[in-house]
């Protein structure tokens, strides 16, 4: 019985090599030199599919991949369309840690903008993440969706501001913004699908274990 897991390639890919460790599976090729997209395993019951990190959910909710590994932003855009149940979300993987802020070129007044209630555009790619956000703040915005490099949005005057993944900042500083909210913290996330999990309970469940006990 095949075991299919879906993973991005770089972070992802690199930071989820130690669990895979953890549970005696070693990649066979390296992502970054080979032009597979199904790489194998030394399992020959375990293989890993490489797919858009935004393709993810998607893979494993129509079983495409029976588990697959996502960063909470990306789930969270996902289960906006899909809902909550579309896939099972056992574990916190606590990798690719970074956080989910609001950013805006340092000469921008946010504070005092959102003070007066003003409407302000902002740039995202995390249009659910956003609306949620300053819905429950009670700040008027409208939002721009963007797929890509999103710091360029305020520095075209396309945008007030953004939201976007932080983590060291270095990306933010050089584009000369500065991040003015914390909207919640990012790691990457195990999913599975609901189907494979009756299916192939044994072997998935024993994946988890290992993965949780890794973790820590
Ligand atoms: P795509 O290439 O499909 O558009 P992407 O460019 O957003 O997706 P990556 O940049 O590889 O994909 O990010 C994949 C995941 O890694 C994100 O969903 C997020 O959870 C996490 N991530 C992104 N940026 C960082 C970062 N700076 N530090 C830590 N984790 C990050
Ligand atoms: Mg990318």
């Amino acid at each position: 019985m095949m075991i299919t897991l879906a993973l991005s390639k770089g972070r992802i890919f690199d930071e989820t090599l130690p669990l895979l460790q953890a549970a005696g599976i070693k990649m066979l090729e390296d992502p970054e030199k080979s032009r597979k997209l199904i790489l194998p395993t030394n399992q020959p019951q375990v293989r890993v599919v490489l797919v858009r990190a935004s393709d993810v959910p998607t893979y494993v909710q129509y079983g495409g991949a029976d588990l697959g590994v996502v960063g909470r932003d990306t789930l969270i855009e996902h289960c906006a369309e899909w809902g909550e149940t579309s896939l099972y979300q056992p574990l916190d993987l606590k990798i690719a840690q970074c956080r989910m802020s609001v950013a805006a070129p340092a000469d921008f007044d946010y504070a005092g903008k959102v003070r007066q209630g003003a409407r302000l555009r902002v740039a995202t790619k995390y249009v659910n993440i956003a609306r949620d956000f300053f819905a429950a703040k009670g700040v008027h915005v409208d939002l721009i969706k963007l797929y890509g490099s999103m710091e360029l949005a305020p520095l075209t005057g396309m945008a007030d501001a953004i939201v976007d993944l932080v983590s060291s900042g270095n990306t933010l500083k050089a584009n000369k913004l500065v991040e003015v909210e914390h909207i919640m913290p990012i790691s990457s996330r195990l999913v599975v699908n609901q189907a494979a999990l009756k299916l192939k309970q044994q072997r998935i469940r024993s994946l988890i274990e290992v993965f949780a006990a890794a973790v820590g």
